[in-house]
């Protein structure tokens, strides 16, 4: 496995919609072996989530960290979302060094498609929720910083 080397705004694959992958895709030596990437430069890098075109592929394929481990997650869908939301600090591994506050669906359900190609659900709340609502985010081009407010820099110590 190795370390990928993450897109950093502006970068026009960050803002390019993902395209979804079939069954046949996940087959592919390849694409096993980017899951296990993704979820190693994740890890290396202190992410909570990555998403792949955030790796240069512009496929609809994230990896979330969950209290379980990583999960990887093909053609992610929300299928329903609590109307509440909430404020919270994001980051971005492709935006450095910048923070701000997001709202986000406190709850989701989310429908994908497994590494193993298993139709799955999740239900999310709080910090997974969030994650899974940024990640999908990438997949249709879109940056937390499109959608935060009080945006700033981080303090170093
Ligand atoms: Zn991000």
């Amino acid at each position: 496995m190795s370390i990928l080397k993450i897109k950093i705004n502006p970068d026009s694959g960050l803002r390019r919609k993902s395209q979804d992958l079939d069954k046949q895709d996940l087959r592919h030596d390849g694409f096993q072996e980017l899951i296990g990437d993704m979820a190693e430069t994740m890890i290396a890098k202190d992410g909570i989530g990555l998403a792949a075109p955030q790796v240069g592929e512009n496929i609809r394929l994230i990896v979330v960290n969950t209290k379980d481990g990583v999960l990887p997650m093909i053609n992610p869908v929300i299928s329903s979302k609590s109307l509440a939301k909430e404020w919270d600090e994001e980051g971005c591994l492709s935006v450095p060094n910048t923070f701000g506050q997001v709202k986000r669906h406190k709850k989701i359900r989310c429908k994908f498609i497994s590494a193993e190609g298993e139709a799955k659900r999740i239900e999310a709340k709080g910090l997974l929720a969030r994650v899974i609502q940024h990640e999908i985010d990438h997949l249709d081009g879109i940056l937390f910083i499109d959608k935060a407010k009080d945006i700033h820099e981080a303090h170093e110590l």
